[in-house]
């Protein structure tokens, strides 16, 4: 599906949920800023969450509002800077702490995600506009003569998420399922396993320099590369020590993982990232 701004039928706004309030106090607390990628294209930081946007002649395709007191900022932010409206708004996926907010630009943009995201952004009610376009595998938007890719990475992280190809940019914004020498969150809760490690060969797939995650520092393409090996690395690990009758707490103990000691959070993700793939591993040998 291919689609350019002046096939978008007006009218399609739909906006659901409501923002959660976070107190004054929160607000003010936030850190938040823009930093240019390359080009127009840029991030948009709210404490550990990252967004990113482009800047076109005809308006603004931006990313993951974060949350309704992020997207009220990154609006006026973005009118004060570019003097331009939000055409078009798309969900990496649809975890709440990404795709919160998505109402504060839903009176000019055209919001976009994945078909599993919206399904489950109504199943779960998100607080956040309902996507008024779906696509399944790709799509391509274009808007004042730039272009953003957006592709289907498979079952990892989620169902649902999508990768952000910006093919000018040479960048690519992905969230959740690849981080720049970072371990990933905590236990990798309701994750697929080892469908994660194929969602990341969909990102080595694209040719692209610049990756741009949704927390943590910017990289190259080779940190994808790098994520998708520690992901092998503690499933095979994990799968191997299963297979020769070791308990969880054995495995705590015995896998390492020493060639990632200096990323980020190894100290306390490293036996959370293991229970975690222990527990999908054990749900698969059961059947689910
Ligand atoms: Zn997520």
């Amino acid at each position: 599906m291919r689609i350019t701004s002046n096939k978008v039928i007006a009218g399609l706004f739909a906006l659901v949920g409501m923002g959660i309030g976070v107190s004054a106090i929160a607000q003010q607390d936030a850190k938040r800023s823009i930093s240019n990628i390359r080009g127009d294209l840029y991030r948009f930081q709210n404490n550990f969450h990252y967004s990113v946007f482009l800047v076109t002649s005809e308006g603004i395709i931006t990313t993951d509002p974060i949350d309704a007191n992020a997207a009220r900022w990154l609006k006026a932010e973005l009118k004060k800077r570019f003097n331009k409206p939000v055409r078009y708004l798309i969900y990496s996926h649809d975890h709440r702490d990404h795709s919160s907010g998505g109402e504060v630009f839903a009176d000019t943009a055209t919001v976009i995600a994945h078909d599993k995201a919206k399904a489950t952004i109504l199943g779960e009610k998100r607080p956040t506009a309902v996507p008024n376009i779906t696509f399944s595998d790709r799509l391509t938007i274009e808007l004042g003569g730039k272009v953003v890719e957006l592709i289907y990475v498979g079952r990892g992280h989620s169902d649902n998420l999508i990768a952000l190809h910006f093919p000018a940019e040479r960048a690519v914004y992905a969230v959740d399922f690849v981080s720049v020498k970072s371990l990933p969150y905590m236990n990798l809760s309701d994750s697929y396993f080892p469908d994660w490690i194929n969602a990341i060969k969909v990102v080595e797939a694209i040719d692209f320099d610049i990756l741009v995650p949704g927390h943590g520092a910017v990289g190259v393409k080779a940190d994808a590369s790098d994520h998708r090996a520690y992901m092998e690395d503690v499933y095979d690990a994990v799968l191997a020590a299963a297979r020769a009758g070791k308990s969880l707490d054995e495995m705590k103990q015995s896998i390492k993982l020493e060639r990632y000691k200096d990323w980020a959070h190894y100290e306390e993700w490293r036996s959370l990232n293991i229970e975690g793939v222990y527990q999908r591993i054990s749900l698969q040998r059961r059947g689910n």
